[in-house]
Parts: C-alpha cells; sequence; structure tokens
C-alpha cells in the first residue's frame, strides 16, 4: 500500500491507466541491483529510485575523479575522491526518502556476485568493461534473473534485455572467445571516449525497459538489440537469436 505522501509523489504515475496505485505498488516491491555507478548509472538510478522502485542495490568500487563529471550527473566537484557508492547514496536518499538503497562499495567477482544478485528481482549491467559484462551475464543466467543491458562508446549506445533461456544472452550476441574483436558491448569505454550526453540517452532506456518489467506493460528489448547512433540521430532494433552452442545459455553446450 502506498501511503499519503507516496501517493501524493507518484501521482503523475498514478493518473496513468497502464499504471495506476496497483502498478505503483508494484514498483515499491521490486528491487533491482544497478553494476555500475558511473555514466549509464547515474540516470538509471536517478530514475528508479525517483519512480519508487523500493528496494535499489547499487555495486561499485570506483572512487569520483575529475574525469568523471562531464557526464556522471550524479557526481559534483566536491565529490571527487569520494567512494561513488557512498555519494550516490546521499544524493539518491536525499532524492526519495522513500526508497531503500543498499551499496557494495566494491568490484564485482565470481565469488560474490551470486550472493549479491540473490537479493534482487532484476539486475542492471551499467558496466564498461567486458569482464565483468559476462560475469553479470554469467550469473543472471544461472540464477534466472532478467538481466538489462546498456554500452556506450563515442558517439553509439546499444541496449537490450535478457530473460534467461527464454531470449538470447549478452554471450549468444557477443561469445566471450570473439572478444578481441572490438564491439561496443565489449570495449571499454575509457579507452573509447564517449559523447556525454549518450549515457543519458541510453541509461534512460534502460531504466524504462526496466520500469515497464516490472510493471508488464508494453514491449522490452527481450530478443532485440537497440542501437543508437547520436551523431545521426537514428535508432535501429535488430532481432538477436538464442544460440543453442551458447557456453551460458545453450541447450547443446
Ligand atoms: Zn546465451
Amino acid at each position: 500500500m502506498l501511503n499519503k505522501e507516496e501517493a501524493e509523489r507518484y501521482s503523475r504515475h498514478i493518473l496513468i491507466d497502464k499504471i495506476g496505485e496497483k502498478g505503483q505498488e508494484k514498483i515499491k516491491r521490486s528491487s533491482v541491483l544497478v553494476v555500475g555507478a558511473g555514466g549509464l548509472g547515474s540516470p538509471i538510478l536517478m530514475y528508479l529510485v525517483s519512480s519508487g522502485v523500493g528496494r535499489v542495490g547499487i555495486v561499485d568500487g570506483d572512487i569520483v575523479s575529475v574525469s568523471n563529471l562531464s557526464r556522471q550527473v550524479l557526481y559534483a566537484d566536491k565529490d571527487v575522491g569520494k567512494k561513488k557508492v557512498f555519494v550516490a547514496k546521499e544524493k539518491l536518499v536525499a532524492m526519495n526518502p522513500f526508497a531503500k538503497i543498499d551499496i557494495y562499495p566494491e568490484w564485482l567477482d565470481c565469488e560474490t556476485a551470486p550472493h549479491i544478485f540473490r537479493k534482487y528481482d532484476c539486475i542492471v549491467d551499467a558496466t564498461d568493461n567486458f569482464e565483468t559484462r559476462y560475469l553479470i551475464n554469467r550469473t543472471a543466467v544461472e540464477l534466472n534473473k532478467p538481466l538489462f543491458i546498456g554500452a556506450v562508446g563515442r558517439f553509439t549506445g546499444q541496449a537490450m534485455v535478457v530473460i534467461p533461456h527464454k531470449s538470447a544472452c549478452y554471450n549468444c550476441v557477443f561469445p566471450e572467445k570473439e572478444k578481441e574483436t572490438v564491439h561496443l558491448m565489449t570495449k571499454r569505454n575509457a579507452s573509447l571516449g564517449v559523447f556525454s550526453p549518450l549515457v543519458g540517452v541510453i541509461g534512460t532506456i534502460v531504466a524504462n525497459e526496466v520500469l515497464k518489467y516490472i510493471l508488464g506493460i508494453g514491449k522490452n528489448l527481450i530478443g532485440k538489440l537497440l542501437i543508437y547512433d547520436a551523431m545521426n540521430n537514428e535508432f535501429s532494433i535488430i532481432p538477436v537469436q538464442k544460440d543453442p552452442n551458447c557456453k551460458i545459455c545453450g541447450t547443446k553446450k
């Protein structure tokens, strides 16, 4: 049940017939883990928390640096040198005191990932390196958790949603053995550079996918890879197939 203050806070959602009070309660009951509190993680966290997700986990072992500030909009100049998750929690709680924020000031590894992932309904990959992406994908598939992925580099962004064993996983689309080939979803954006507003566009698309999934409305990017070309302002969505030989989710692995 929403209290009076929550009903007021989320009133513009509640006015939408596809959401209503019941939908807003679903959002309140949900829990989402966001891995990566950087450029993509900032808008994702801000929209999930402001929209009323009841419990949000943040995993990031990094500290705020000056070079983050041009696009990681959760952080301010005075935060340089502080652990990202602590600053993020403070900002997010100030934004919405009804949200419970769990923080993990660490880098995800194969020992900790399953323990952390188990506590959440949905997992968001907002990272910028392929080692962590494969670990997140593997763990989400093993634990059967829906996975929402965003990636950015230069002027191009991508997003996709993985429903384990039902749709293509990250490894079906970008097999680990081919990780040496330069691909956005596998190349660290620190080495590519990234156009600042792009992280806002892709991060917001990812948050939109998570919230629609929680609500059970609309169409998600399940079995689809969205590609946004910011330079030419073109969106394309390409179908992606589950690979029966995929070593993570395949039936013939
Ligand atoms: Zn797969």
